[in-house]
């Protein structure tokens, strides 16, 4: 048995079998084979040895005869490592002693060899590393050709391990299958963790070494309240996270709002409380947890998985399905955010030393109007029953918004001529996750109709700290008094523009700090459904006044720590016994 610990952020208990996702969707499977099945894997071994070698050449003359013999022989390396014996004989001699498919002892094999590579002192034989692990992958995929699991046919309930999961995959996950995530990298704030919190899978992210220590078959658990996973527990273990997943079950049905009662604190403040979506399949969700509307639609995922972009009438179609479908609550479009941890296969964007501070979002859109212009066509083509409103991400100074207005109004334009539909006073905010456009929010309010705080973002760029990496995960604190100050400050320049501003980063799903927040002023809450019962719950058991209260207090205060200590504490006395169920799950 072992434990490692990694990010908690999706609460739950999973228990099942691992399936072991390789960084480009190569799932490895694990079987025992019979005697008789022996020189059979065998077989398949060398016929995957002989086609990727006939790849490599071809590629390799390919590259000789377009930029010249010595490219081509940086495949050299690759060779050797497919004629070499002594991984060969080890990979057999795996099928025959321990009777494992091929795909398994191939994969083993390719572990060991490159362990001890890494544990040389020899920079030379380190480097080719990168060549081994790049043939393995070509011997893999030609041992599984199309029997290559993608995850969207999956047959059997597994937990997910995998280095990091791409939004691509993450977009065709099938939700019923699918008993928890771990991956190696990741904070509480990166795709990984925002989609398991929005399904309700219970995740550990950032446990660093999950990969290279587990095998695809192996039994674990992953506990999305503590972040601890445990490979191959005992049968005690078993039985004490069985006990531990029916606790977490049970606290969750103990918060029984009604899904019709809206939000209201004690003193009589009616506060919106709406879903952030990412897929299709979430949409039942939004009901499902009793939100009012969606209040952040993450609209690049229909543009990732995939080699083409979806048309203007594609978009449209989907687009006027969700407003039809939460009509006549209000849906909030978020326009394209590509880029950061998000590519699209098309176009192909160039890799970037720091996408998250590069060709990002509104960036990218306004250098791309022709996909822009189809996209706000199609949201615009979809707000005819009035209840559609758009958003720009990652705005960082007035001109951009200007910019992104400006390509509204000509859509605006070009379909009033074509004669089709669209509701012409559409609201159109800005994100405000980018300092600064916070620190400029009395610029952006005069031509915003309303904010949304982006606090993933907002505390990943005032911070300093990349909201993916699980290194520096420590330091990514919502309730660090520089984010307080910036959020307070924007909260109050809105209503002193006369506009409302919502929050749809997940600070605002987090129990001590949604109790902050409605003491700021906040209007509009969105955050994953899964966490909508708790944080209407909470509202419903507060006063406003109480609220305000904590907020002077936690403005003197100096660190995060202390801030959190301090919310908890004064929601303690004022939870009092459903202080446990709304908070510590
Ligand atoms: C945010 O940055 O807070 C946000 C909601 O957008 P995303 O997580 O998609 O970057
Ligand atoms: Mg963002």
């Amino acid at each position: 048995m072992i434990k490692l610990k990694g990010i908690a952020v999706s609460g739950g208990v999973g228990i099942g079998k691992a399936l072991l996702l390789s960084k480009d969707d190569i799932s490895i499977p694990h079987r025992k084979i019979l005697h008789s099945e022996i020189s059979r894997e065998i077989y398949r071994l060398e016929e995957a040895l002989i086609e990727t070698r006939r790849e490599i050449s071809d590629l390799q003359s390919k590259i000789s005869k377009e930029i010249g013999f010595d490219h081509g022989r940086i495949f050299e390396a690759h060779f050797l490592v497919l004629e070499d014996r002594v991984l060969i004989e080890d990979v057999i001699k795996q099928i025959k002693n321990k009777l494992v498919n091929v795909e398994y002892a191939f994969s083993q094999s390719v572990k060991k060899y490159v362990g001890t590579l890494l544990k040389l002192n020899d920079e030379y034989l380190r480097e080719r590393v990168v060549d081994i692990e790049d043939i393995s992958r070509r011997v893999l995929r030609a041992m599984l050709k199309e029997k290559s699991v993608s995850l969207s046919e999956l047959q059997d309930k597994v937990v997910v391990v995998a280095h990091d999961l791409a939004p691509s995959q993450t977009a065709t996950l099938p939700k019923e299958k699918i008993l928890g995530f771990v991956t190696d990298v990741g904070g509480r704030t990166s795709h990984t963790a925002i989609i398991a919190r929005t399904l309700g899978i219970p995740a550990v992210v950032g446990a660093e070494i999950a990969t290279r220590d587990i095998q695809s078959g192996d039994k674990i658990i992953v506990d999305g309240s503590s972040g601890h996973v445990i490979i191959k527990p005992t049968e005690n273990i078993i039985k004490e996270y069985q006990k531990k997943s029916t606790l977490y079950t049970k606290e969750v049905k103990a918060i029984h709002i009604p899904k019709e009662i809206k939000a209201c604190t004690k003193d009589g403040k009616q506060i919106v409380i709406s879903a952030n979506i990412e897929l299709p399949q979430e949409l039942s969700l939004v009901k499902h947890y009793g939100a009012e509307g969606i209040g952040l639609y993450r609209t690049e995922y229909i543009f990732l998985g995939r080699k083409d972009l979806p048309s203007e009438e594609e978009q449209y179609k989907a687009y006027a399905k969700v407003a039809k479908e939460v009509s006549p609550s209000k849906v909030i479009f978020r326009t394209i955010d590509i880029g950061g941890d998000k590519f699209l296969s098309q176009p192909e964007v160039p890799k970037e030393m720091s996408p998250f501070l590069g060709w990002r979002a509104i960036r990218f859109c306004l250098a791309s109007p022709q996909v822009f212009k189809a996209q706000l066509r199609a949201i615009l083509r979809a707000s005819v029953d009035k209840n559609v409103r758009v958003m720009f991400p990652m705005i960082s100074g007035i001109e951009e918004l200007r910019q992104a207005k400006e390509l509204l109004e000509d859509c605006k334009k070009e379909l009033r001529n074509e004669g089709k539909k669209f509701d012409e006073n559409i609201s159109v905010g800005a994100m405000i996750e980018v300092p600064s456009a916070a620190i400029t929010a009395d610029v952006l309010a005069k031509e915003s109709d309303f904010f949304s705080i982006g606090t993933n973002d907002l505390i990943q760029y005032s911070l300093a700290v990349d909201r993916g990496n699980e290194k520096v995960a420590y330091l990514y604190e919502p309730g660090h008094p520089a984010v307080l100050r910036l959020v307070k400050s924007v909260i109050e320049v809105a209503h002193a523009n006369k506009i409302w501003v919502g929050m749809c980063g997940e600070m605002s799903g987090e129990p001590i700090f949604a109790f902050l927040l409605l003491g700021m002023g906040l209007d509009s809450f969105s955050m994953p459904p899964p966490q909508i019962p708790k944080i209407k719950e909470l509202i419903s058991n507060v006063k406003l006044a109480d609220a305000r209260k904590v907020v002077s207090g936690v403005l003197e205060l100096y660190t995060s720590k202390e801030v959190e200590k301090y919310l908890q504490d004064e929601l303690r006395k004022i939870l009092k016994e459903d202080f446990y169920h709304i908070l510590m799950i």
